[in-house]
């Protein structure tokens, strides 16, 4: 529904605001995205029991106001509470009781956050009538003056740390999430693993994977490891300059996690499964790609460039975040899949809905990518709402060598005739890369050729580098509805997708 969606362009706004949020209430979960970084403080107030969410630096809108939702969260509210903080409040539904220390925060990115509740247990049978007195929440007052306990800053988030080490048996490329777990896949010799499960300092478990000589492969970014997937809360890979070097893989998980098996195998990469799930009943293997020859600034490591003075031994520094791999003169591909959280897109025959479809096979392409050695960051990793100049920016501040938007089409429902491909540029630059992706995909997927078309959609303007816009097919199609929707075909999709990127980034100079 690019026609429709893309267009849209907000006006220009002065300080920095709150652009959406949604609460979820089959996941309990609150989402919101700020125009720019934002540290939020929460709070627990009781009587009546409320979570307070502030946002220092941050504008609201009227027009983003207050909701009802219903379940454990009554409302939530939308107020400014002083000049420069916006204020969220959860009013929990006084027939609910919650445990505020289990209260989760964390930063998909800094401008995109996710409040968990936890499970909440009604108190008193629910007869769906009680509503909280808001009275006294409409004058919001400073948290300390009535008594607020502070929680403790619960950010948790992926993170990725190296150091300087010599050449490696085994080299870890990423992680990719498949249909039942995880898979790492690795180069060079058979991972050497040694594994054992322990917990954190707040008792959740942890499982821990061990690589002997091991070393990370340049480029991987926290962004790029699964968010919140299956129930591991958080990845944490670190680098030890030990002999011979190792990773530590940490996997935190949250309380719904199964426990997993972790299975190396001889021809390279680490299966991580539940228990009782063997890996050869894993439905989708890893995605593989035919890798054109890249420019070699692509994959090597910086301190090979640098001139001999360097011969110094390089600084060694633990817990250094990986600087962005745009940032170091590395490819850097944005994915963008359409629409998602409050915004579904294209709706179609059976109720298919473009932004679920977008985001699988967005996914999809960023394995087979990263299974590559490329570097991979997403516009949104689940059904997140994040508005079009955002997706533009995060782009630029990434400095992305290419953006690739993923969209579906949709005609009305009486046209079922209408399937096809079709995919979109703007710039010069952007049709190159737009040929690309047409070409690929209509060379390994049975479709229609609708054709590359220039068009002044939102993200291919306000994008300087090549960006394309790819249209996978017809939600109202009665040829392309049916695939559109089939897991099989989603992956298949998003691996000629990676096959078109690859070939347009081969064919660079
Ligand atoms: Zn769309």
């Amino acid at each position: 529904m690019a026609g429709v969606c893309l267009f849209g362009s907000l006006p220009a706004k002065a300080g920095a605001r709150l652009q959406a949020w949604e609460f979820d209430t089959g996941q309990n979960r609150l989402v919101f995205s700020t125009e720019s970084g934002v540290e939020p403080q929460v709070s627990w107030l009781s009587d009546p029991q409320r979570l307070v969410i502030d946002l220092p630096g941050i504008l609201t809108e009227s027009a983003l106001g207050d909701r009802f939702v219903g379940g454990a969260v009554a409302a939530v509210r939308v107020t400014q509470a002083d000049a420069q903080t916006t204020r969220m409040v959860l009013e929990i539904n006084p027939g609910y009781s919650l445990d505020p220390r289990q209260v989760k925060v964390w930063g998909l990115t800094s401008q995109q956050w996710v409040v968990q509740l936890p499970g909440s247990t009604p108190t008193a049978p629910d007869d769906g009538l009680a509503m909280p007195d808001f009275s006294k929440a409409a004058r919001p007052r400073p948290l300390a003056v009535v008594g607020a306990e502070p929680l403790p800053p619960l950010i948790s988030r992926n993170q990725v740390s190296t150091v300087a080490v010599r050449a490696t048996a085994t080299v870890l490329r990423g992680v990719q999430t498949t249909a039942e777990g995880f898979f790492i896949p690795t180069a060079g010799a058979a991972p050497q693993v040694h594994v054992y499960r322990t917990r954190d300092a707040s008792q959740a478990r942890q499982i821990v994977i061990d690589l002997l000589d091991a070393a990370i492969a340049p480029g991987l970014t926290p962004e790029a490891l699964p968010q919140g997937r299956y129930g591991i809360h958080r990845w944490s890979i670190n680098q030890f300059a030990t002999a011979p070097p190792a990773i530590r893989m940490t996997l935190t998980l949250d309380g719904f996690s199964p426990d997993w098996q972790i299975t190396p195998l001889a021809s390279g990469g680490i299966w991580v499964t539940p228990i009782g799930v063997a890996p050869n009943q894993i439905a989708a293997p890893p995605t593989t790609v035919v890798l054109p020859v890249l420019n070699p600034v692509a994959t090597s490591p910086p301190s090979q460039s640098r001139p001999p003075a360097a011969a110094v031994p390089a600084p060694v520094v633990a817990s250094t975040p990986t600087p962005s791999p745009a940032a170091r003169g590395q490819v850097l591909v944005m994915l963008d899949p359409g629409h998602g959280g409050v915004d579904p897109g294209a709706v179609g025959i059976g109720g298919l809905q473009e932004k679920g479809v977008v985001l699988a096979v967005a996914q999809h392409t960023a394995a087979a990518l990263q299974a590559q050695g490329i570097a991979v960051q997403m516009t949104r990793q689940s059904d997140q709402t994040v508005d079009l100049q955002p997706r533009a920016d995060m782009a630029t501040a990434a400095r992305a060598t290419v953006f690739v938007s993923i969209h579906a089409n949709a005609v009305n429902m009486q046209r079922p005739e209408v399937n096809g491909l079709e995919t979109y540029y703007y710039s010069d630059a952007g049709q190159v890369l737009a040929a690309a992706l047409q070409r690929q995909v209509l060379g390994t997927m049975a479709m229609n050729d609708r054709g590359v078309r220039q068009a002044r959609f939102l993200v291919l303007r306000r994008t300087a580098m090549p960006a394309a816009l790819i249209e996978i097919g017809f939600v109202t199609g009665a040829i392309d509805a049916p695939k559109l929707r089939d897991p099989r075909w989603q992956a298949q999709m998003g691996q000629s997708i990676a096959q078109g990127i690859l070939n347009y980034l081969g064919s660079q100079p």
